[in-house]
């Protein structure tokens, strides 16, 4: 009998299971191979646009996806450096056996958790309350919570041209059974694909046809608690497709299961194939591929944007046409895979579903794909668990505080019909969730589940002390510059600009003057990192202010609780497509009622008008938090 059981130990079950069992849950992690713990299906990297940001939230909630890959990461780079820090990204490549290593040994160490080698085939549920997990080997264990983390392998079908298998991944087992437990306890289920270029081994590949890429010469840690990356940095090479390479894939459309109508499933229109590019975009002659290294110990080699569902004898002659790639020799082909995903519009705010109580949902199996999402939707799931044993209120985070807020947000209330993954346009508030300041936007949650230390707390809220001390000192303190300053700024930043005493914070404001230049200045000392927090405090002042009056008007509504059992049937005055819409979605609040889409803003007050009328027949007020 435990607390949470998790299934599968990818990147959501790795959350999940170290989440839940931080938080005092006796917990169970049962995964269809303990040897593929963590395993990155695709891509051996962490990050990226909006995907860093994701991570670092993670950490700051006190995950540990952060920390893993600050010990295992082999080429660090901020990406969107060359822009405003406000849109700074971090990514890394990983060595993909040690971070798979290093994550498994997370989970052994972890007080009140058991990992457990089997395959989960069914979900017992009793009066629509989760009972425990039924597997394939017959053994039942009973538990108050599951989360089910499977990944791309619910009833997984890997296509390679002609040639098909049932897997969750190529060599790995798929999971059936549990699919149709899943279908008989009512949940509706969609196919969605995805596809993973090939893998060669790089001591066939000719580098010296290709451009280096060189990580940064400082790597930035995800972690708020990682001081330095100590590990050896490697670089990637680019290389390019070019005409010869789409006139082979262009004359072999006719074979591939993407466009012979083989793969039903929908694919993401962001991540298109290699064929999908040279189709879509028939007018560019040529395509950036990305060689990355797998790891330290190995030679293996990723070709990122290579991913294909051609046959094998195709794939290979498209890769002779490569520069540097024309004798590589194919460790691993590329492939694309279909799977079964429940649509997330089945969960509440809190990933719990809302057919079975005390059954959550987590990473691939909700629509979405990425390791980060994976790993965001694990922790949130494995935290609202606990809280649901607890007796406490979930934890649902804002979209104007996190992406993870956005992500979940975006999940549950529009659901998705596509590979779901986190771009930092989907945040209407991007100035208020930078990467640099996910400590202080989220760590408050991370000491309250107790899944963060309270000495990394203590340290952030002392950091951002001398941050605001800092800003409040520039704002009021002038300098004077000469003209030696003034010369050594571009011309198109020097405009109005002359040599005399002006106010630090209003010199700040203008664009191109950096912190760095300023603050040395007034005598000041700060790191370059806490610098380009101030300057980024001091330049966005007013677009900050203007956002958090647009933030604290929208959190009216998401204070407004909309009952799991309001009878949106008695409604006059909505139409029904929207009434069936806030039937289906069941909305937590009106806030998140008011993002539906064809729900509009005169819905929306007929809404709150029998919410009100509702509370008022029952001595309420109808103000809370999400209750779900
Ligand atoms: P996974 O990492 O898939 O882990 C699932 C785990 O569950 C596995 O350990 C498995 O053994 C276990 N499991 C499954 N069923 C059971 C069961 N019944 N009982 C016990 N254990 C079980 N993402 C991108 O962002 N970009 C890409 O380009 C991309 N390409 C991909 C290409 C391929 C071929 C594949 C397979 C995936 C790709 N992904 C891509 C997706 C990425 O791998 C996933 O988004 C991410 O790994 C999801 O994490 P997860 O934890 O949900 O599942």
């Amino acid at each position: 009998m435990y607390d949470v059981i998790v299934i599968g130990g990818g990147h959501a079950g790795v959350e999940a299971a170290m989440g839940a069992a931080g938080m005092g849950m006796s917990t169970l992690l049962i995964t269809g191979n303990l040897d593929t713990i963590a395993q990155m299906s695709c891509n051996p990297a962490i990050g990226g646009l909006a995907k860093g940001h994701l991570v670092k939230e993670i950490d700051a909630l006190g995950g540990v996806m952060g920390r893993i890959i600050d010990e295992t990461g082999i080429h660090f780079k901020m990406l969107n450096r060359s822009r405003g820090a406000a849109v700074w990204s971090p990514r890394a490549q990983a060595d993909k056996k040690r971070y798979q290593e290093l994550a498994k040994k997370n989970l052994e160490d972890r007080e009140n958790l058991h990992l457990f080698q089997d395959i989960a085939d069914e979900i017992l549920v009793e009066d629509s309350v989760v009972r425990g997990v039924r597997t394939s080997r017959g053994i039942e264990f009973e538990s108050k919570t599951v989360i089910i983390c499977t990944g791309t392998f619910l009833r997984g079908l890997i296509h390679i041209g002609e040639y098909q298998e049932r897997a969750g991944r190529l060599a790995d087992f798929a999971s059936e059974k549990l699919s149709q437990s899943l279908e008989k306890i009512g949940f509706p289920i969609f196919r969605l694909k995805t596809g993973t270029p090939p893998r060669v081994n790089g001591s066939s590949i000719d580098f010296s046809r290709c451009e280096i890429q060189l990580p940064d010469e400082i790597p930035v840690p995800f972690s708020y608690s990682t001081e330095k990356i100590n590990n050896p940095q490697v670089p990637c090479w680019i290389t390019y497709t070019n005409e010869e390479t789409h006139k082979i894939i262009k004359g072999s459309l006719d074979r591939s299961p993407l466009y012979g109508g083989a793969i039903k499933g929908t694919g993401a229109r962001y991540c298109p194939s290699i064929e999908d590019k040279v189709v879509r975009f028939s007018g560019k002659d040529r395509h950036q591929l990305f060689l990355e290294p797998e790891g330290l110990n190995t030679n293996e080699f990723y070709i990122n944007g290579f991913s294909s569902s051609l046959p094998e004898d195709v794939q290979l002659k498209m890769m002779k046409t490569i520069p540097g790639l024309e004798n590589a020799v194919v460790m691993r082909p590329a492939y694309a895979i279909e799977y079964d995903f429940v649509p997330p519009t089945e969960l509440y705010p809190s990933l719990e579903t809302k057919r079975v109580r005390g059954l959550f949902h987590a990473g691939q199996i909700n629509g979405t794909s990425g390791y980060e999402e994976a790993a965001a939707q694990g922790l949130i799931a494995a935290i609202n668990a606990s809280n649901l044993i607890k007796g406490k209120k979930p934890l649902v985070l804002k979209r104007s505080e996190a992406y993870i807020g956005v992500l979940i947000d975006d999940l549950v209330t529009k659901g998705t019909n596509e590979p779901y993954r986190m771009f930092t346009s989907r945040a209407e508030h991007r100035l208020m969730l930078r990467q640099d300041n996910c400590d202080r936007r989220l760590m408050k949650y991370g000491v309250e589940t107790g899944l963060l230390k309270k000495e990394s707390y203590e340290r952030m809220l002392e950091k951002y002390q001398k941050i605001d001390e800092c800003v409040e000192r520039l704002n009021a303190s002038s300098v004077t510059i000469d003209s030696t300053f003034i010369n050594g700024l571009p011309d198109e930043y020097t405009g109005g600009l002359a040599p005399g005493r002006i106010n630090c914070g209003r010199l700040l404001k203008r664009p191109g003057i950096e912190a760095s230049k300023v603050i040395p200045l007034t005598g000041l000392e700060i790191d370059e990192i806490t610098a380009s927090i101030v300057e980024m405090e001091i330049k966005y002042e007013g677009y900050i202010k203007r956002a958090e009056e647009k933030i604290a008007k929208i959190e009216k509504m998401e204070l407004f609780s909309i009952p799991s059992d309001f009878d949106y049937s008695s409604i006059n005055g909505i139409k029904r497509e929207a009434l069936d819409k806030l039937m289906k979605i069941r909305p937590a609040t009106v806030g998140q009622a008011s993002r539906i889409s064809g729900v509009d803003p005169s819905h929306i007050s007929v809404l709150i008008y029998h919410l009100e009328n509702n509370a008022r027949q029952k001595g309420d007020v109808p103000r809370g938090t999400c209750d779900n």
